[in-house]
């Protein structure tokens, strides 16, 4: 695909995805690999009023592919950990968007492991094992090496960021906006249930053949929270 085809796809998704409340303000960055490098969204910009000149492409040691006067997102280091680690990714979202704000508030950080509660088969089947990383600043050298560990696993198809939000990813922008959308779905859920929803037995979830491993589906919360 050329560069002009990507950048209007970028476009039409970050606008899609401001117009249904998936991020706000000028939070969230969107990129695409391409042949030197990929193209990302520029920093202080808007989902809802990005335009194609509000995109840069990088490679992937981070340096410009042209020098211009517009600069990147500052999680640039978070995407090109992520490309690095995992060749088989060509898109990357990260999103703040409400319902994986507030869960990532209230879970515990799991490390390696799996935060996503499985409350429907869709979690488990489309969504996957979700580790969940610590706090550390945006855009800071910490969070791209904590992400992009996290991403490292071929199963893992998202990463929650503890009091920040989500970033998710595939193998085509339009996989790595949907497996976006089922986990902000699955977490509005669960917490419109307080915490209460029924988790799917370990049977049910081996027969479902996920990458979450059974008995490891049930969200453990920080002390003293509750949905
Ligand atoms: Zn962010």
């Amino acid at each position: 695909m050329d560069l002009d085809r990507l950048a209007e796809e970028i476009v039409a998704v970050c606008r899609s995805l401001f117009a249904r409340g998936y991020t706000a303000s000028t939070g969230g960055n969107i990129s695409h690999r391409t042949s030197q490098g990929f193209l990302i969204t520029a920093t202080n910009t808007s989902f809802g009023s990005l335009s194609t000149n509000d995109l840069v492409e990088c490679k992937l040691g981070g340096t410009l592919v042209r020098a211009g006067a517009t600069k990147p997102s500052k999680e640039l280091p978070l995407h090109s950990a992520i490309y690095r680690n995992r060749p088989d990714i060509n898109a990357v979202v990260h999103l703040h968007s409400p319902a994986s704000i507030a869960y990532s508030c209230l879970a515990e950080p799991t490390a390696g492991g799996n935060c996503l509660p499985a409350i429907t088969p869709y979690a488990c089947l489309r969504v996957g094992r979700v580790p969940l990383v610590p706090y550390v600043r945006p855009g800071s050298a910490a969070l791209a090496e904590s992400v992009g560990g996290a991403a490292s696993a071929l199963e893992v198809n998202a990463v929650l960021m503890q009091n920040h939000g989500m970033t998710a990813f595939g193998n085509t922008l339009e996989q790595a906006v949907a497996v976006a959308e089922e986990l902000e779905l699955t977490l509005q859920a669960w917490l419109l249930t307080r915490g209460h929803a029924r988790v799917l037995t370990d049977n049910e979830v081996e027969e479902l053949d996920s990458s979450i491993q059974p008995g490891t589906q049930r969200p453990r919360l920080l002390s003293g929270s509750r949905a």
